[in-house]
């Protein structure tokens, strides 16, 4: 049990807890601590979703069908009444203020009974409607009961904000806390916005910024308030955004005062000797990533890079060529992917390039302990191999390296950060290439990769036609397999892929194993079919990749395991099923496994109907187009930014008030006050100290430093 509420001194009201709050106690403070409030500062970071002007409610006599509005008065009369619909009641009251009385109606709400009293002060906000004849009604109105005390001063005559339900904590409740709150900071808190940025950038003080963002003053625009443009506002939003921005920095600036092992050096035999592993022409994007990569990697500071380009953007190539750099100059290279498949992709790619080098190229699989595996960690610590392929368990695991001298971690948008960690605690301080195909929205990059520097290629090879896609519902698959026959006889492969989500993972396993027996036997019994998954043996799923890439296999009917990565060029058809439960990534992920050559691809989205409104969407954008920027920025969109990359380690902060995709410019502002101040002569010690101890916790995400 807590001991009597002390009042704390003035520095630390924000960090007081919610429960010394009149009305609040240790029962409900544990209730909003679960909700993610626990002190005064929670409460007041938590912006309302919107604002009503009730300074000038409106007479009921005036309101006209069509208007969204609010209005004020007594409750005269309440009650349920039954409709022809069995169980769906609707409750009914009259309000009236000295211009005239309005009907109200709740649907299939009826415990609302016990709520409303006659001659209670209510405020209603919501939709006018004609009701039969003659009347109006507020259908389904948001409601408030009024206090006589507190009514004028906190809940009406003004401005006022209107707050998500938080635990049990109801919007009025929660306004009656904030004033509260507000009413207790003494008149200078601390400002972790710096003066001469908040002068700059003409932003209020913080203690300013919090009262008018709760309780505007009179006369503060209503959709400048509603779009959080106001200066409050945006002054909290931009202090969130500078925190981040500027722990991303100081981190960023840490990892440049680090020392690798060596620089790497380039003369024109190690230019020769890449040239030599190089089967084609580099884009001029691949030429400019390559560079940029190479000057990275002479400096005495290890590279932190992330390669974005979009699926067949030739990004293996330019990782390769940077690892042939590294060999050269007798430094070891790590090269991880995310699955299995793919690393034995990657190794059976790389070991053929390097066929003619003095390079030797080993691949790390499982983690079965067996003699061969022994004598290959013997090897890796002996410096023997040059480049060791594996999952991104490489790093995890008691891999030991002579002398690692750079990390490349493919399709991988998520954990290259924590990577990186893993490795600086091992004392280990590489180059480190990141790559992912994941096109990310300039916004997330800087927030997720804010501490990376970043290459991108834009353009694939030449000589690449767009990939033809269409949605096609399932009731037409006839038309679907008529052109999969075409395809398949014109010499060409084509994938089957199936969903496969964690709750339902058995089920769909079913689906799509019957799938292959159905396509085998009945579609395609001209063809060679077979089926891949996830929770087929290493061994056996490397037979059946290996059989479609050497053209053994003519349809591969799989789960979602070769989403990334997978490079066989003459497959031209990608069907996807249930296209409607993937996300925009994953189906462009999915349809760059074919158009990797010159001939003409297709991707069949095969879909349920009906369809969702987003999944309606999604599938829109993919018919629509196959810029996979554009494709991001929808996706973005679509989902919000904290779905953007699914899970919680993505990188993507828990912000407070701050949105990613609203206030996107913001953060661009912020990124530049935060770098230019690091760097200025004002900067104090104390701040960037502050922020260090609480950025990660601050903004839910995992430590990197
Ligand atoms: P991703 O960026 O998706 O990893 P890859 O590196 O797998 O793409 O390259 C896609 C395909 O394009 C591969 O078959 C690769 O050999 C080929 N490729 C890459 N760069 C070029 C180039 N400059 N000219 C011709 N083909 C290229
Ligand atoms: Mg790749």
């Amino acid at each position: 049990m807590p001991g009597p509420p002390v009042t704390p001194s003035a520095p630390d009201v924000l960090a007081t807890p919610l429960q010394y709050l009149k009305g609040v106690g240790p029962r409900r403070g544990a209730d909003l601590q679960k909700a993610g409030l626990a002190t005064i500062e929670d409460l007041l970071y938590r912006f309302p979703i919107r604002y009503e002007d009730r300074s000038q409610l409106q007479p009921i006599a005036t309101l006209r069908p069509g208007q969204t509005v609010s209005i004020t008065g007594e409750l005269l009369s309440g009650g349920l009444r039954p409709t022809r619909r069995p169980g769906f009641k609707i409750f009914e009251a009259l309000v009236r203020d000295s211009s005239g009385t309005v009907r109200a109606a709740w649907l299939n709400q009826p415990f609302l009974r016990d709520v409303f009293q006659p001659h209670q002060q209510v405020v209603l906000f919501g939709p006018v409607e004609q009701y039969g004849t003659g009347g109006l009604q507020l259908t389904n109105p948001q409601y408030e009961i009024l206090d006589a005390e507190e009514a004028e001063t906190i809940h009406t005559g003004r401005i006022v904000p209107v707050y998500e339900k938080t635990g049990s904590l109801t919007p009025k409740m929660q306004r009656r806390l904030v004033h509260d709150a507000l009413q207790r900071l003494p008149e200078e808190i601390e400002d972790l916005l710096p003066a001469a940025v908040r002068a700059r950038r003409h932003l209020p003080g913080r203690r300013e910024a919090l009262a008018a963002t709760h309780f505007p003053a009179p006369g503060t625009p209503l959709d400048e308030l509603n779009r959080f443009r106001t200066p409050g506002q945006v002054r909290l939003i931009f202090e969130e955004f500078f925190v981040f921005q500027l722990g991303l920095l100081a981190r960023r600036r840490e990892m440049d005062a680090e020392h690798k092992p060596r620089a790497v050096h380039v003369d024109d035999r190690i230019r020769e000797s890449a040239r030599r592993v190089l089967p084609f022409r580099l884009t001029g994007g691949q030429r400019q990533a390559l560079k940029e990569i190479v000057e990275d990697m002479q400096r005495a500071q290890p590279m932190n890079r992330l390669l974005q380009g979009d699926v067949g953007a030739g990004k293996t190539i330019v990782a390769l060529l940077a690892a042939v750099v590294a060999m050269e100059n007798g430094l070891q290279v790590a090269f991880m992917a995310p699955t299995e498949i793919l690393a034995e992709q990657h190794f059976e790619n790389i070991r053929r390039l390097l066929a003619g080098s003095r390079f030797r190229v080993a691949l790390l699989t499982g983690g079965a302990r067996t003699r061969a595996r022994r004598q290959l960690l013997a090897e890796v610590a002996a410096g023997e191999v040059d480049l060791l392929v594996g999952t991104h368990a490489l790093v995890q695991e008691s891999v030991a390296f002579r002398e690692l001298g750079l990390v490349v971690i493919d399709e991988q948008h998520r954990f290259g950060v924590l990577q990186r960690a893993t490795l600086r605690e091992k004392g280990l301080h590489p180059d480190v290439l990141v790559m992912t195909a994941t096109p990310i929205p300039r916004t997330l990059a800087l927030t997720t990769y804010g501490d990376l520097d970043v290459s991108v290629i834009r353009e694939g090879p030449p000589g690449r036609l767009p990939v033809k896609t269409v949605a096609k519902p399932d009731s037409r698959r006839d038309e679907v397999y008529a052109f999969v026959t075409q395809q398949l006889e014109a010499g060409r492969q084509a994938y089957v892929v199936y969903p496969l989500v964690e709750e339902s993972a058995k089920v769909d396993l079913k689906a799509a194993t019957e799938m292959a027996d159905h396509l085998a036997q009945e579609i395609f019994p001209a063809f060679r079919v077979a089926l891949l998954h996830g929770r087929m043996k290493a061994d056996a799923k490397e037979r059946v990749m290996r059989a479609f890439v050497a053209g053994e296999l003519d349809v591969l009917v799989s789960t979602t395991v070769i989403e990334v990565g997978v490079d066989v060029a003459n497959a031209s058809v990608m069907i996807v099923e249930h296209a409607e439960r993937f996300g925009l990534a994953q189906l462009h992920q999915l349809r760059g496994r074919v158009g990797r050559d010159s001939s003409q691809a297709y991707c069949i989205l095969i879909y349920q109907a009906p369809l969702s409104d987003q999944g309606r969407a999604r599938l829109q954008v993919m018919t629509d187009t196959t810029d996979g920027f554009v494709i991001a920025e929808r996706d973005l969109e679509l989902r919000g930014p904290g779905d953007f990359f699914g899970t919680r380690q993505s990188g993507v902060p828990t912000l407070r008030v701050g949105d990613l995709l609203r206030d996107r410019a913001l953060m661009e502002e912020a990124r530049q006050e935060a770098g230019a101040w690091l760097d200025g002569a004002d900067r104090t010690p104390a701040l960037v100290d502050t922020v260090r101890r609480t950025w990660a916790q601050r903004f839910g995400l995992v430590g990197v430093g």
